[in-house]
């Protein structure tokens, strides 16, 4: 695999941070993953522009334009094309505040950020008829992560412990309600669920990350005629919906049939699933 840090692409065993970097000691960053497949990149605008939003909020200088960042995505799927032989690659992009003399929680304004990037393989997209998915299982908890989820902060031990407690549960994801028993999204992905032909999907706020799959399957879904609403909606709505999904870059949008131990509606991938699936597949590449 060839990495890229700091301006130069590398074998990614050669590259190498100090263990002083706040990245490392405070989790201070912000960071993307963007699928490709064949070198098509599926929401690079998107990702850029919430990469660039995610620096402002906690004051790192974006250290690339959005050109310059389109220039390292296409060096490192080039450049790992042979190692990762199904074309379908993921390129993630990581941005530390830097490399500090002292371990302090003030931050120093001026030091050069740490910028890491590599390419790793994704699954293939999904397939489109519901007898080829593999649908997930997911648990269901309480939020217990921090308040300001819409940043995409490289600290996420909130996000790996819920992820690890539904791998403990032996299902693939774990789904989160806030203090209100509301949907908020789940550990590493954005929730959608169908009732009676309607979709919805949980509005953006301080809870949730605004996912790029999230807003360009909302925009697919609308071209393609089917009906969906940015709506607030309970565990128990969820508990009692005909289909639940989950998107992220690397899922796709993927069917749910189990959330901790309920079956969703029959226990199979549903129909709205197969439409939903459809039109992301004829609109991603064009948002
Ligand atoms: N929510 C969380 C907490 C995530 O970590 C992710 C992606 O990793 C998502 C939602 C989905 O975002 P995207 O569609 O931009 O990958």
């Amino acid at each position: 695999t060839i990495a890229f840090l700091n301006g130069e692409y590398m074998p990614l065993s050669e590259a190498k941070i100090s263990p002083m970097d706040r990245g490392f000691l405070f989790g201070d960053g912000i960071y993307e993953v963007i699928p490709t497949y064949a070198g098509n990149p599926v929401g690079f605008k998107g990702h850029t522009t919430r990469m660039a939003q995610g620096l402002e909020a906690i004051e790192i200088t974006n250290p690339y334009t959005a050109e310059q960042w389109q220039d390292i995505l296409s060096n490192l799927v080039s450049k790992n094309q042979t190692f990762i032989e199904s074309g379908n690659i993921g390129v993630y992009f990581h941005v530390s505040r830097g490399t500090d003399t002292k371990r302090f929680h003030a931050y120093p304004k001026h030091i050069a950020p740490t910028v890491f990037g590599f390419a790793f393989e994704i699954a293939p997209p999904q397939p489109t008829s519901k007898t080829d998915v593999k649908p997930f299982k997911v648990a269901l908890q309480q939020d217990k992560r921090w308040q300001r989820c819409h940043i995409k902060s490289t600290s996420l031990l909130g996000n790996v412990m819920h992820y690890q407690a539904g791998v403990d549960a032996g299902v693939n994801e774990t789904i989160l309600y806030n203090g209100d028993g509301m949907i908020t999204e789940a550990s590493s992905c954005n929730v959608f669920m169908v009732k009676d032909g309607a979709i919805s999907t949980p509005p953006l706020n301080h809870e949730l990350l605004p996912g790029i799959t999230r807003a360009i399957a909302i925009e697919a879904f609308k071209q393609a005629g089917l009906v969906v609403t940015e709506t607030w909606f309970s565990k128990e709505d969820l508990l009692n919906a005909d289909e639940v999904w989950l998107t992220s870059s690397s899922k796709e949008v993927a069917p749910v049939v189990e959330v901790d131990g309920h079956v969703i509606g029959n226990g199979e991938v549903g129909d709205v699933w197969e439409k939903a699936i459809a039109a992301y597949h004829s609109y991603k590449f064009k948002a």
